[in-house]
């Protein structure tokens, strides 16, 4: 196993990309969707179950870890690794986009960000330093930078000016987040919907010089023609050789999008959260178990799918444990939802090898205009 952090790109088609990133605690095959684990667990699900869906690795969020239990006392029990149990690559996010969204809360200065927690009410600070001091202290292996991420829509000279401090951000970052070998530090581009001032952020961040480079500042309401519009020119200003990594896609027709316009990376709430409101992802579109439709239906939720829920149990049974409240309900429904997001990243990556991802699309568009299977 290697003791260093890097990238091998192993194969392109189109602009879609396959590759590896190697880390000390495991490799993370690319294009790679992160399931998210915001306070140090991916909702209703074991991490060895999280594995089993086909995750290589893990998000957790700082600003709620920060707040509790404290990154200060999961660093005294042995880092978040070893706290929550998953032994793998672990991906924190800076904090920045949970701080910023509470608005009222916050106050904004160069130096950082001042907000009320929403737990209790009581203040705190986030800084450059601060975010690469807390995602130390959990241990995080991969690294993002503190930046702002402005709400739009905004003009061009207030997206200009954010994304200038949250550059000037990004070095405070780098100085802050020292040598750590084995660890990496990705910077984060902005420049809103503004194709120069995307540029501009792009090239800032080149000459500080990251492990990988996330694009942001999308998947924020703008929708999907807005953020593909961006993602058709923004993965081609950044290093060929890094991971490129897209925060908070999103939906399957979403990833797809994004993997066919160079992205590596990906996390999304959305399979965990839908589980537990009974909504579900197949290859024929989206399910939703709570339907009357379902009650007496025998079948499983999909006969191609191998995950527990698919192969155990009937579109009856998840129906009548939904609707009963059981927990079972989120555990089985979680499940699929995380294979399903894992299969199709399996299944991109496997297109793109062959050089098939345009079919593979295709296919994929297909499958989803069908629909479900007629009711009995
Ligand atoms: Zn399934």
């Amino acid at each position: 196993m290697t003791s260093r952090f890097s990238f091998d790109l192993q194969a392109t088609d189109g602009k879609a990309r396959k590759g590896v990133i190697s880390t000390p605690r495991g490799d993370i095959r690319t294009p790679a969707f992160m399931p998210v684990g915001t306070a140090a667990t991916v909702k209703a699900m074991m991490p060895e179950s999280v594995r089993a869906t086909g995750a290589d690795i893990l998000l957790g969020n700082t600003y709620h870890l920060m707040l509790r239990p404290t990154a200060e006392r999961i660093d005294r029990l042995g880092g978040l690794h070893k706290f929550m149990n998953w032994d793998r690559p672990i991906l924190t996010d800076s904090g920045g986009f949970q701080v910023m969204s509470l608005a009222g809360l916050r106050k904004l200065t160069e130096k950082g960000v001042t907000f009320k927690s929403h737990i209790d009410g009581s203040r705190h600070e986030l800084t450059p330093e601060r975010s690469m001091e807390i995602q130390r202290l959990l241990g995080s292996d991969i690294v993002m930078c503190f930046d702002e991420c402005p709400a739009l829509p905004a003009t061009d000279a207030e997206v200009s000016k954010s994304m200038q401090m949250s550059m000037r951000w990004a070095a405070r970052s780098k100085d802050a987040f020292g040598d750590r070998p084995g660890h990496a530090l990705f910077g984060i581009q902005q420049g809103g919907v503004t194709k120069d001032l995307r540029a501009e952020s792009a090239a800032l961040l080149r000459d500080i010089e990251f492990d990988g480079y996330a694009v942001g500042g999308l998947a924020v309401g703008e929708g999907q023609e807005a953020m593909f519009g961006v993602l058709d020119y923004a993965p081609d200003m950044l290093p060929e050789h890094k991971p490129r990594y897209l925060m908070g896609v999103g939906k399957p027709d979403d990833i797809v999008g994004a993997v066919a316009r160079g992205i590596d990376m990906m996390d999304c709430v959305l399979p965990s959260r839908s589980g537990r409101t009974g909504q579900v992802f197949t290859r024929h579109g989206v399910v939703n178990i709570k339907n009357a439709r379902h009650a007496d239906d025998p079948r499983p939720l999909d006969e191609n799918c191998t995950c527990p829920a698919c192969s155990n149990y009937s579109r009856a049974y998840l129906h009548h444990v939904f609707r009963s409240n059981e927990m079972i309900s989120g555990m089985l429904l979680t499940w699929h939802n995380l294979h399903y997001f894992q299969d199709l990243m399996q299944g991109m990556r496997d297109a793109i090898e062959i050089g098939a991802f345009d079919k593979f699309v295709t296919d994929f568009h297909e499958g989803r205009a069908q629909g479900d299977i007629e009711p009995l």
